[in-house]
């Protein structure tokens, strides 16, 4: 190894900050560019700007150790693909910003590159396309470029880079590769690039350089294990490198700390939050050796503030461990809005408790300084455990098959039943509407009225395409989870709290911070105003427990289960109103369920059980003749098969045709006793399937499922297209259907 006198760690840093600008000025910065209203330099300079006001405002508040290349366009996975080269060629073009938008939005007929959940949050990045013959070449341009930026301004800082290790594990084979191959075979290749970046960025006077390696603390392959060890064996063997810090997060490393800690790179990173069960065990800390621990003591993950104690006790245990002990978040501040001190309308007693990114900051600061001290965590009043609350058991429904035939009699459907998932398009004048209520500009009635009439649109059209159960098409939410927050006891919305979920897009979850009660009906009346405008079977239209509670911040004194089921006593309390209004299917949305789902394998069966258990707490206090629908996005369903079914609905619809239609591959799925709906076109283009089509997939789905079975209905809800869109899809839904019907 090379000896290089290094710049020491500082005292304090964070893994990350938000970059979406504290009033969302890169969304707008970005919508205006992709619309053609502002030119690409514009852009640049709006970039540039949210990157010197994040760095002068975590300067202020004292943090000692600056982030760099945080800041990100679109998403810092897809930076990390362009920076090694893996950019495939069909994206090439003369504008790097255009190239990442090609890759990342799609193009002029090219699609984009798949995007997917960032581990167990609710960020989406963008999937790397590499195959055998990828050609990776260094692209410096973006970490060299903030590393001098900010120098300009006075200021150094670390460059962090998505790990060699984690970017290929998060990788998919580029389309034509053998079936053997996998990206991680790329490694050495890749090394070689990461190599050449180290160099380059200890060129440019760069002292540490941060590697964030998440897929770590995921359960891993002793060959992934060893790639790991392998990568920074290499990495730390390379001469006039500059320090290397390698992050993990989002739960504690396990067998991969050993492995890191074997290597020579000089710092690594733990996340004491999510992973504090996991490094409290015997020996988990031994042998980090004379290694700089990055310790995540300030959670990146909630909207608390920080338990001093706790963190305390935490950097006294590493104390003696490791070489040194620097005061961080447990991952990046990326998901969590800016500042809590903004929430002027909150209850003061509530924002108190609250840490926002800002916050947060300033806890790490204060934080390093006592650990400097060596503070000593003060004597702390034993933890109090919850009293653990009675979870009453509810009887069961009756057998599926007495339901079915029960509903049969009720509803009176035919084979093939057509339906929707929920929404219809959120128009300009409910947009506008809704604006204008938020402004004071219009009162409560007049914003009703407007609901009302969009009922009325959507029933109408359904009822003029002849679709066999309507919905009401959710005019009155403008997020599946932040209305029924706003009707519930225990949550708390913010005005400003918005955190990045992909691209542009940005969604402010409510804070669940105490009991959770339903004070009174929330869907009712609108399911019950649609149902008053047909004879046909309406759905009322609800989101899970679990859904709730993953789109959510929620407190973290109680089990999440626990919270989980508070939820769905609420959820019960409203199916209950929605049968006794008349209303004989209702659909109870659960697209998060795969999503909270623990990163280790050996936390999965517990999670699903209790997920299914706090569903059907949810739906068993429908009687036989009632239906209860479930709606799952994605295209894992096919994964959790056992559970969805164990979720007991008498109805399933799913996404499908956007994900090749991998559910109907699924054998299992052949042998799904109750009804599904496996999605017969993609909502989420504008293309408007033709009839062919669609009866083609509804062919497909008949002959992989028993057809009895079988629902048809689009992938997911239709609120991000247009009416014109919706009619000319559905009405060929409705003739694919009757073709397949007919001819069966
Ligand atoms: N019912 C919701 C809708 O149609 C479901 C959305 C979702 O699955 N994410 O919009
Ligand atoms: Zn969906």
């Amino acid at each position: 190894m090379a000896v290089v006198s290094r710049s020491p760690f500082p005292a304090s840093t964070i893994l990350g900050y938000p970059r979406i600008g504290p009033r969302r000025e890169l969304k707008r910065a970005l919508e205006s560019y992709w619309q053609g209203r502002s030119p690409v330099g514009e852009l640049r300079a709006a970039g540039a700007g949210l990157r010197e006001a994040a760095w002068r405002r975590l300067a202020a508040l004292g943090l000692a150790g600056l982030p760099s290349n945080t800041f990100s366009l679109y998403d810092q996975v897809l930076d990390a693909a362009v920076m090694v080269g893996a950019v495939p060629d069909r994206y090439r073009g003369p504008v790097a910003e255009d190239v990442c938008f090609a890759m990342a939005r799609g193009t002029g007929g090219l699609a984009p590159l798949p995007m997917t959940k960032w581990f167990d949050t609710n960020y989406h990045y963008i999937v790397p396309e590499i195959g055998p013959g990828t050609a990776f070449a260094f692209d410096g341009d973006k970490p060299l470029g903030e590393v001098r930026q900010a120098r300009g301004l006075g200021l150094e800082t670390r460059p962090v880079l998505v790990g060699p290790v984690t970017l290929l594990l998060a990788a998919q084979a580029a389309p034509g590769s053998p079936a053997s191959f996998s990206p991680l075979d790329r490694l050495d290749d890749v090394l070689a690039v990461y190599e050449r970046a180290l160099v380059a960025l200890a060129a440019e006077g760069v002292g540490w350089v941060q590697l964030d390696e998440p897929a770590l603390v995921a359960d891993r392959t002793p060959a992934e294990l060893a790639a790991a060890g392998r990568a920074y064996e290499r990495l730390g063997s390379l001469p006039g490198r500059p320090g290397l810090f390698v992050a993990s997060y989002f739960g504690d490393l396990g067998a991969a700390l050993p492995v890191l800690a074997g290597t020579p790179v000089e710092a690594i990173g733990l996340d004491l939050v999510r992973g504090a069960a996991g490094y409290a065990g015997p020996g988990a800390l031994e042998g980090l050796g004379g290694k700089i621990v990055v310790a995540g003591v300030v959670s990146g993950r909630d909207v608390w503030r920080t338990d001093r104690g706790r963190a305390l006790s935490a950097l006294a245990a590493l104390r003696g461990r490791a070489g040194q002990v620097v005061v961080s978040t447990s991952c990046s501040l990326l998901h969590v809005p800016y500042d809590a001190e903004r929430e002027a309308g909150l209850d003061p007693w509530l924002r108190r408790r609250l840490a926002f990114a800002d916050q947060k900051v300033a806890e790490v600061v204060e934080l390093a300084a006592l650990n400097a001290r060596g503070a000593t965590p003060p004597p702390t009043a034993p933890v109090m455990v919850p009293a653990r609350e009675e979870v009453a058991e509810y009887p069961g429904r009756s057998p599926y098959e007495v339901r079915a035939a029960a509903q049969a009699g009720h509803l009176g459907l035919p084979e093939l039943p057509t339906t929707t998932i929920g929404s219809f398009p959120q128009t300009g004048e409910l947009r506008a509407a809704r604006a204008a209520l938020a402004a004071g500009e219009l009162d409560r009635g007049a914003y009703e009225e407007r609901v009302r009439a969009e009922i009325g649109r959507a029933i109408a059209v359904q009822e003029r395409l002849g679709l066999d159960v309507l919905v009401h098409g959710e005019p009155e939410r403008d997020d599946m989870v932040r209305y029924f927050a706003e009707h519930l006891e225990g949550f708390a919305v913010t005005r400003h709290g918005w955190v990045q979920s992909y691209g542009s897009r940005c969604a402010r979850p409510p804070i669940l911070h105490g009991p959770v009660s339903r004070p009174g009906p929330i869907t009712v009346r609108w399911a019950e105003y649609a149902r008053s405008l047909t004879d046909r079977p309406v759905k009322g239209m609800l989101t899970g427990p679990v859904t709730i509670v993953a789109w959510s911040f929620v407190r973290d004194d109680l089990p999440l289960r626990e919270v989980v089921f508070q939820v769905a006593d609420a959820v019960r309390a409203e199916v209950a109103d929605l049968e006794a209004a008349g209303i004989s299917i209702i659909q109870v949305d659960e697209p998060a369920l795969r999503e909270l789902m623990p990163l280790r394998r050996e936390a999965q069966g517990s999670y699903l059980r209790w997920a299914v258990a706090a569903y059907r707490r949810a739906t068993s206090v429908a009687g036989d003749r009632t239906q209860i629908h479930t709606h799952l996005c994605y295209s894992d369903a096919e994964r959790i098969l056992a559970a969805v079914d164990a979720l007991d609905a008498d109805v399933t619809t799913v996404e499908s045709a956007r994900s090749g239609e991998r559910m109907l591959r699924e054998p299992a799925v052949a042998g799904f006793r109750r009804g599904l709906g496996p999605g017969v076109y993609d909502i989420h283009s504008p293309r408007v399937p033709g009839v062919a089509e669609v009866e083609a997939a509804l062919r497909r789905a008949v002959a992989a499922l028993p057809a009895a079975r079988v629902w048809v209905n689009p992938d997911c809800g239709l609120k991000t297209r247009t009416y014109e869109q919706v009619e000319e899809a559905l009405a060929n839904v409705v003739a694919a259907a009757s073709r397949v019907r007919a001819g069966a």
